[in-house]
């Protein structure tokens, strides 16, 4: 009997199977593809990347680039096989996706202690420690298998994501704080953006004729998916008013700065528990990601709006992972088990290869009767843990890696360049001297 079964020889399932076995484990690891192939996967390698063959930023001083810099410190297989496999793409890590998908295959049924087992797990196993990592495209079986575990309610199956803004980048000379009739508290717990007829108007206009990403076929064919919530721009279409009336209505909020009521409100909700992050309600969207940049910032206020996420809708199998992990990945109701990659929330390649890397060692330690991990709060690959498995305001959504995640620094510094590099450097030696601890 091996010691640790990983389920998912994705991004996630591959990382996590790599720390465990290289920290003693004898692990199996089970890949469905190539006899079961997802609706989005074209092979049979492990680590196959679905979409873009850019694995984001290299600069320590953007997010993606820490998280890939601490990955390297902990000793990422993933991030190893990428840095290898790298094309010329200036300051962002892109890949051959062949030659690194061929790379981590290779790498991982070299390992001594890992066996490769081509097979579909349709029940969860019992009575041995388990890491899941089957990724957003769960197959069927399997997802009524955690669905049982963890509650129909608490297993998602489509994302619906709104945008997502730095607070500090909201201009607050035009936006205001309040609530719909004064509800909330005594400042309001939104950020309202508002729009006279005109603005409103020309928005409309524009967020109409936006390009928009085509749906795959498997999002097409299925119903459920355009039920899940209507895209912004499909309400939009409807009429004119369909948004002054809907998700941009103005009852019960007056605009302090011309004592009048706007004819359309954008409102902002806070995202996250620090207050640093805040999303657009209601706006889900397909639009392309530069079409949302530039529509909108055609909002008044949100001018010069940094985005920390875009709006999406797709097919993703997740968990509400505050309800359900502890910041180790590790399932609330059963330790021996653990979840990882994308299905935890930690959204992205690089955050699904983080979370990865903490199952793996974390299923390492607990099988060793050692205490797992929880990492600082203010390294990404912790503040990423740490927001998958926390309760905060506003339903729970996927989230990438970013800067707004992490506690705010002392003294706050104002330039942006300052601050995030100030944020890389707390975050490397803050990784440092808790590893030194170990
Ligand atoms: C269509 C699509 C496009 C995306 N594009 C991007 C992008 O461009 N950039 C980005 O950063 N993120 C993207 N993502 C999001 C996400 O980062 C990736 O999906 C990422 O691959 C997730 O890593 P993972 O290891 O969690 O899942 P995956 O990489 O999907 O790995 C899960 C593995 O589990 C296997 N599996 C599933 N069920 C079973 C089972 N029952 N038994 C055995 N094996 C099973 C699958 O075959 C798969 O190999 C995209 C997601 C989708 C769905």
């Amino acid at each position: 009997m091996p010691d640790l079964i990983v389920i998912g020889g994705g991004l996630a399932g591959s990382e996590a199977a790599w720390q465990a076995a290289e920290q003693g484990l004898e692990v199996v690891l089970y890949e469905m593809r190539p006899r079961r192939m997802t609706p989005a996967h074209t092979s049979g390698q492990l680590a196959e990347l679905v979409c873009s063959n850019s694995l984001g930023s290299n600069r320590v001083d953007r997010a993606s680039g820490l998280l890939k810099e601490e990955l390297r410190h902990l000793k990422s297989l993933i991030i190893a096989c990428a840095d290898v496999t790298a094309l010329p793409a200036g300051q962002a890590l892109a890949v051959d996706r062949e030659a690194f998908a061929a790379l981590v295959t290779e790498r991982i049924q070299a390992h001594p202690r890992i066996t490769l087992c081509r097979e579909e797990v349709t029940e969860l196993p019992i009575g041995q420690p388990v890491v899941i990592a089957t990724g957003p495209l769960t197959s069927p079986a399997l997802a009524e298998a955690i669905a049982a575990l963890t509650g129909a309610e608490s297993l998602y199956f489509y994302d619906a994501m709104a945008p997502i803004v730095t607070a500090e980048s909201v201009n607050m000379e035009i936006a205001f704080r309040a609530s719909r009739y004064g509800a909330g508290d005594e400042e309001g717990d939104y950020l309202n953006c508002p729009m006279n007829r005109q603005q409103y108007e020309r928005f409309v206009q524009e967020l109409v004729n936006a390009e928009t990403f085509p749906l795959r076929d498997f999002e097409r064919e299925d119903p459920r998916f355009f039920e899940a919530c209507l895209p912004i721009e499909v309400l939009a279409r409807r009429e004119l008013n369909a948004l002054a009336f809907g998700p941009l209505k103005p009852v019960g909020l007056i605009d302090p700065h011309t004592g009048r009521r706007p004819y359309a409100v954008v409102q902002l909700r806070q995202d996250n528990r620090a207050a640093t992050l805040y999303n657009l309600v209601g706006f889900q969207t397909n639009l392309k990601w530069s079409e949302q940049e530039r529509v909108f910032r055609l909002i008044p206020g949100l001018e010069q709006a940094e985005f920390v996420r875009f709006g999406q809708m797709h097919r993703n199998t997740f968990l509400n992972g505050p309800a359900l992990l502890h910041p180790t990945m590790q399932f609330r109701q059963r330790e021996g088990l653990f979840f990882a990659g994308q299905i935890t929330g930690t959204e992205g390649y690089i955050g699904s290869v983080a979370s990865g890397l903490v199952a793996g060692l974390n299923a390492a330690r607990w099988v060793a009767g050692r205490r797992p991990l929880t990492f600082p709060p203010t390294t990404l690959i912790g503040a990423l843990c740490r927001y998958v498995s926390t309760p905060a305001p506003g339903d729970f959504q996927p989230m990438k890696a970013n800067f707004g995640l992490l506690p705010p620094l002392d003294p706050p510094i104002r330039n942006k360049r300052e601050r995030y590099a100030a944020y890389a450097r707390r975050a490397l030696a803050d990784l440092e001297a808790f590893l030194s601890t170990l």
